[in-house]
């Protein structure tokens, strides 16, 4: 067991909170799981995220200042950025291609699309009411958001990331212009700093086969209460759906993911996956990109020999910017429920559903259930109404735990892909 390789200990800690979260359902176990099982995947979450700031702080100011000319840094800067677009809009265009063809809002019987909408009908109104607020915003808000007044506000919380990459990159910057003498000290400061937060994460992932154990028997629970019938029926009604998301997400990873890998880098499929798939487990079991971030650094730099330059650059961004996964599923989601309301889309609109879901996945914060959040924005976008979310809502954390486990594969994948055109990666023998 000791030598076990970590994913392996992971999967193992996912089972068996599967099976313990079935078996709590079943038995009315509910109560004892939350007040006895929940807090040890929380305080394991915490942990994650309270890693999550230092250590993009520290890792990417060494980064931006290893960087000798500023030009490196706009080059990667606009590599990874087109990058993560394009494979944004080609997820959005597969799951609509699934979404059409298969056509699984024509297959929910009559009485559960009634049903649905009325147990989920004031959820989905408090998360339109979300939406709303986001919709307000002039269009240039997003990038006045990304630039602090006061840097301890934003390092307050893990959501203003792409503020903690702004200082950063804005504080290495000016290391890199000030005498070497000077911004020696500083530097040495991070760089030690930086260690220790990453062993502080290996620490950390020593608890995870607990962490994801607990995680996983809440997350059932929750779902399902202690009913676990209910959860079937909704199952059953909304399997086609979640059969053209995951058919999806399945696609996008092994076809898009394949094919950069391939034309950017020499790393065996193998190899990558065996690298990162303790962060592909964490990102499934907390549905939260953000949370995941410490860990898919950690295995892009040590698993996958990604320089710490590309990996502290690459990744943080995105976790808050590139979500393939939450796009593909914003997609076939917004057509679904046009379709179950009885509408067509036509290919006007199916074309704002590309650009709007690009945009809308770009916005979506990385902590679970953001995605749904933003779908109300394509919704409108596309004249469906936004209450239609009630009809999925049931069943959104279950997508939620793959899609963004797309999402982080994807950004691991285009780290790789960057580090690589730039010869800074240091490619592990396959084994
Ligand atoms: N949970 C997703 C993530 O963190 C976002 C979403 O809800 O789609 O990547």
């Amino acid at each position: 067991m000791k030598n076990l390789p970590l994913h392996w200990k992971i999967i193992i800690g996912l089972v068996l909170g599967l099976g313990y979260g079935i078996l709590s359902a079943t038995l009315g176990w509910g109560l004892f799981t939350t007040h006895w099982v929940a807090p040890f995947g929380t305080i394991f979450i915490n942990l994650l995220k309270l890693i999550a700031v230092p250590l993009v702080l520290a890792s990417l100011i060494t980064g931006v200042a290893s960087l000798s000319d500023l030009k490196k840094l706009s080059r990667i800067g606009g590599k990874t950025i087109a990058i993560y677009i394009i494979t944004t809009a080609i997820s959005v265009t597969i799951g609509l291609v699934i979404v059409n063809g298969l056509r699984p809002g024509d297959k929910v019987p009559e009485e559960m699309k009634i049903k649905l909408q009325q147990t989920y009908l004031e959820d989905a109104n408090s998360r339109a009411g979300s939406a709303q607020k986001v919709k307000d915003r002039g269009p240039l808000q997003p990038i006045v958001d990304m630039v602090p007044s006061n840097f301890f506000n934003s390092a307050q919380s893990n959501r203003n990331m792409l503020q903690i990459v702004f200082v950063a990159i804005f504080l290495g910057i000016g290391l890199i212009q000030v005498p070497k003498g000077k911004a020696k000290p500083v530097l040495d400061f991070f760089e030690g700093f930086n260690d220790v937060i990453i062993k502080m994460v290996d620490i950390i992932m020593l608890m995870a086969p607990y962490g994801v154990f607990a995680l996983i028997a809440q997350t059932i629970n929750k779902v399902a209460g202690d009913n676990i019938g209910q959860v079937l029926e909704l199952l059953g009604a909304l399997g086609y759906y979640m059969l053209a998301v995951i058919i999806g997400l399945l696609l996008h990873m092994i076809g898009t993911y394949t094919t950069v890998l391939k034309l950017f880098s020499k790393m065996p499929l193998k190899t990558f996956y065996q690298g990162i798939a303790p962060a592909q487990l964490l990102a499934f079991s907390t549905s939260s990109s953000g949370a995941t971030l410490p860990v898919t650094m950690e295995r892009c730099e040590d698993e996958l020999g990604v320089s710490e330059e590309v990996s502290s650059f690459v990744l943080p961004l995105g976790a808050t910017i590139n979500m393939d996964g939450t796009a593909l599923y914003q997609a076939v989601a917004a057509v679904f429920i046009a379709q179950t309301l009885g509408m067509e889309l036509n290919l006007g609109a199916q074309l704002t559903i590309i650009l709007t879901a690009v945009l809308a996945s770009i916005g979506t914060a990385a902590v679970p259930g953001a995605g749904i959040i933003m779908l109300v924005i394509i919704l409108e976008a596309v004249g469906v109404p936004s209450e239609g979310i009630a009809l999925i809502l049931g069943v959104d954390r279950i997508l939620d735990m793959m899609r963004t486990t797309v999402n982080v594969t994807g950004d691991a994948s285009v780290a790789v892909a960057v580090a690589s055109t730039e010869n800074q990666i240091n490619i592990p023998n396959g084994s």
